[in-house]
């Protein structure tokens, strides 16, 4: 679907409700901590929940070039954490040259995988360059038994991932004082809600260790964003008014002061700047007082910019909140 047709949808929600309005005040950033590159939509998977319409025939991937603008705002800022997404990061075949000169310059470096690759004999051998570089991982994993996670990603996907996952733990990876983190991402499937992030982080680890001997550190849940193939789904499948209205009606205000944006910045394939990676899927623009390229960053304009805001921004806001390091608020 076309950005502006996606936005034409978001209007119409339930009551003519609209993000702004619920905000006390203008949205501003506080400062700019962690640096969000998307470096490219190709990916293993086309999930229906993926925000980015991320899969196997996508072209766009960051070039080397972005890479290197990247890397030079790092040497000259050092932003305490770098945050690489995609599609499948593994695909970009700079990854492994960037998260070279990259890592001695960042106190937290962070690659999000679906683990699909670090399953095959290309990819396997990032397991030991991620661990030797100190990377820090969050992987996407539905659900804790096979049943329920191979129905979203196919057949064997579950057992593929527990393999990859107990190399990672035999590497170190969620080991008390190895340093090496191993976090794993929950979204829902359908058009509802996540449970509650503590109680499955519970039932993640117990299940995982018991039955498959797998340890990680953390569980982040995610609130799906009507952005992109969700979008899709939503209204595809007729959800579209009731999952807006769920959203609404869980609507958060002490989450809004530890909203994402207002310390993340995020980077494009392409090298334009954007308040979040949902916000670039729409491709809503910066602040105009704010530069809209990586290759022209400044960040003491950057840090202090207005957020752009739209009803997307109410799955940030539902319930606990939600971010991409999970729920806004712990119990
Ligand atoms: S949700 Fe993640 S794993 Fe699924 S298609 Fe999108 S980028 Fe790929
Ligand atoms: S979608 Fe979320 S992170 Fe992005 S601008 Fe809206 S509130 Fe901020």
């Amino acid at each position: 679907m076309q950005r502006q047709e996606q936005l034409d949808h978001l209007s119409r929600t339930p009551n003519a409700e609209h993000f702004h309005h619920k905000l006390a005040h203008p949205l501003y950033a506080r400062d700019v901590s962690i640096l969000q590159l998307n470096v490219g939509k190709r990916c293993t998977l086309s999930c229906k929940h993926c925000h980015v319409e991320a899969g196997p025939d996508r072209q766009e991937i960051m070039s080397k070039e972005t890479f290197l603008a990247c890397l030079e705002v790092q040497e000259r800022h050092r932003i305490p954490t770098l945050d690489i997404t995609g599609g499948s990061p593994e695909l970009n075949p700079h990854l492994e040259w960037f998260l070279d000169r990259v890592a001695p310059l960042t106190q937290r470096l962070i690659v999000r995988s679906n683990l699909q690759l670090l399953a095959g004999e290309d990819y396997r051998h990032l397991i030991e360059f991620f661990a030797e570089r100190g990377v820090e991982l969050v992987v996407s994993l539905p659900a804790y038994t096979p049943e329920r996670a191979d129905k979203q990603r196919g057949p064997g996907d579950f057992e593929n991932c527990v393999r990859v996952m107990r190399e990672l733990n035999r590497r170190g990876y969620a080991e008390t004082g190895s340093g090496l983190i191993l976090n794993l991402v929950h979204n829902p499937v359908g058009a509802y809600l996540p449970g509650s992030q503590e109680s499955l982080e519970l039932e993640y680890r117990r299940r995982l260790e018991s039955e498959w001997g797998v340890s990680f550190n953390s569980l982040f849940t995610l609130i799906n964003c009507p952005v992109g193939r969700y979008l899709d789904f939503l209204i595809r499948s007729g959800n579209f008014e009731p999952y807006m209205d769920t959203l609404i009606r869980s609507f958060n205000p002490s989450a809004v002061e530890n909203l994402m944006c207002r310390d993340t910045l995020s980077v494009a394939w392409d090298g334009g700047l954007y308040d979040c990676d949902f916000n670039q899927m729409l491709d809503l623009p910066l602040d105009g007082r704010a530069p809209s390229r990586i290759s022209d960053f400044d960040l003491q304009a950057l840090r202090h910019r207005r957020i752009a805001v739209g009803n997307h921004c109410f799955s940030c806001t539902a319930g606990a909140g939600s971010s991409c390091q999970g729920a806004l608020e712990t119990e």
